[in-house]
């Protein structure tokens, strides 16, 4: 062992993010941080290793995700958004077990490393994603998730959530854990008014982190402004009155003391200038999800406004049934692709704006910046390395511009957490070898459930 107990990933590129890309480039790790950054040829001694022709990254983040609905990818296709929710609901309600859970978490994980993602902002309600995280010793925030569009129900409804919260942190003990808990109001068209303040007055008092989806689709806006549309008539139907709210979906946060715990901001697809000013002042970020919401027909957020207001932004890929894959290279080449064709001009948002979304902005906006999405001496050591393959030219010549555009959806061959190898050869740590096959057999019975269900 070297005297320094440094261990250093030589690569082709090096892309730290805030700073530029290194040719020939290392990383020195010691224990769970990074030691040092630059030239391979002046690295300090230490235990050399070679990640040859490949893109050195930090590990990188993915804003939102809902692991353990990575079973369902595949079950909800084509269905109008209201069936699409509430198909869910039912086949989480009554096919679904917490194993099943827990296994479509570690399936979604696994793909992630796969990918080159350590961090996920996870959202879920039941705590099968948060055990599945820890399990294979990936970081992130696992917000818990309350539903209740019923004011009546706010009172149990929040004092069930902090019951599921405390359980979950008391589950990690006092263990130093990468995985914080959060909370999350799931979205207008099931949370009440009554709800959402009392969910914010928790975050608050208990310091935990907030995320909601907000701002997504057409009938949530109708919903909110005008009482009308699916959403309505599916909350009348259950005999929950329905009146105008507030004047868009990101008013009604302001008003109900949402924002003011400087959220995370899932979607913001319909947001006009006066909700990009309240987000703004609140200091909220925004999880941005562009693949799920064209795949779902929401239409495209303004995320180069987002960018030239300096709000932070992170990428998520949403849940596996919205997506229905999970790379935030691709990702973010999607992201950027839609951005100038919308704005009529290229690099509406420029390709380094687009990495650091995947990285440092999903940092940001889960309140992990100053631990990771950069390399820098003193963070975590969460790196992700992706072979070039036939893209060595191309990144030899803009190696952010190949990251982004060019990688499509490569796998990462080694991906680190906290120091710690998770992916290694391409193969993913700590992972059942018959994983795939209880995949398999959760897939048989949703399929028979949904045989078995009266068309609509
Ligand atoms: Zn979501």
């Amino acid at each position: 062992m070297p005297v320094s107990g440094l261990r250093i990933w030589r690569a082709r590129w090096v892309l730290p993010i805030d700073a530029a890309p290194i040719r020939d480039g290392a990383v020195a790790v010691e224990g769970d941080r990074i030691a040092w950054v630059g030239k391979a040829r002046v690295a300090p001694a230490g235990d050399r290793l070679d990640l040859g022709d490949a893109l050195l990254l930090p590990a990188l983040v993915n804003a939102h995700s809902h692991l353990d609905l990575t079973g369902f990818r595949g079950l909800l296709e084509g269905l109008s958004f209201v069936d699409w929710i509430r198909t869910l609901t039912a086949a989480k309600r009554e096919v679904t077990t917490d194993d099943d859970l827990f296994d479509a978490a570690r399936a979604g994980i696994a793909e992630g490393l796969r990918s080159g993602i350590g961090t996920f902002g996870d959202t879920a309600d039941r705590p099968a994603a948060a055990q599945a995280m820890r399990a294979l010793g990936v970081r992130g925030v696992a917000f818990q998730e309350v539903f209740g569009p019923d004011p009546a129900q706010a009172e149990s409804a929040v004092a069930d959530l902090e019951r599921r919260v405390v359980r979950l942190l008391d589950e990690a003990g006092d263990e130093p854990s990468l995985v914080r808990i959060g909370v999350s109001p799931h979205a207008p068209y099931s949370v009440s008014d009554a709800l959402y303040r009392a969910t914010a007055a928790l975050a608050t008092a208990r310091g935990w982190p907030l995320a909601t989806h907000v701002a997504e689709s057409a009938d949530e806006s109708a919903l909110v402004t005008e009482a009308e549309g699916p959403f309505a008539e599916y909350l009348r139907g259950r005999g929950i009155a329905v009146a105008p709210r507030a004047a868009s979906p990101v008013a009604l946060l302001e008003a109900t003391g949402v924002l003011a715990t400087r959220p995370l901001l899932i979607h913001a697809v319909r947001c006009r200038r006066d909700d990009r000013e309240r987000m703004r002042r609140a200091g909220a970020g925004v999880a941005h999800c562009p693949c799920s919401n064209a795949k779902l027909g929401h239409g495209v957020a303004p995320l180069r406004e987002y960018v030239e207001d300096g709000l932070p932004v992170g990428l998520g890929s949403d849940s596996m049934a919205s997506n229905n894959r999970m790379h935030l290279l691709e990702e973010a080449r999607i992201a950027g692709l839609v951005q100038a064709a919308r704005a009529g001009r290229a690099e509406a948002v420029p390709a380094a704006a687009l990495l650091h979304l995947a990285t440092l902005g999903g940092a940001q906006v889960l309140g992990l910046a100053d631990e990771i999405g950069s390399l820098e001496p003193g963070k975590a050591a969460d790196l992700a390395a992706f072979p070039l393959g036939d893209k060595v030219a191309a990144a030899d010549l803009d190696p952010v511009a190949a990251a982004v555009y060019a990688m499509g959806d490569a796998p990462a061959s080694w991906v680190m957490v906290a120091g710690v190898v998770r992916v290694s050869a391409g193969v993913v740590a700590g992972v059942p070898t018959d994983l795939p096959v209880r995949m398999a057999a959760q897939a048989a019975r949703l399929a028979e459930w949904r045989e078995a269900r009266p068309a609509r």
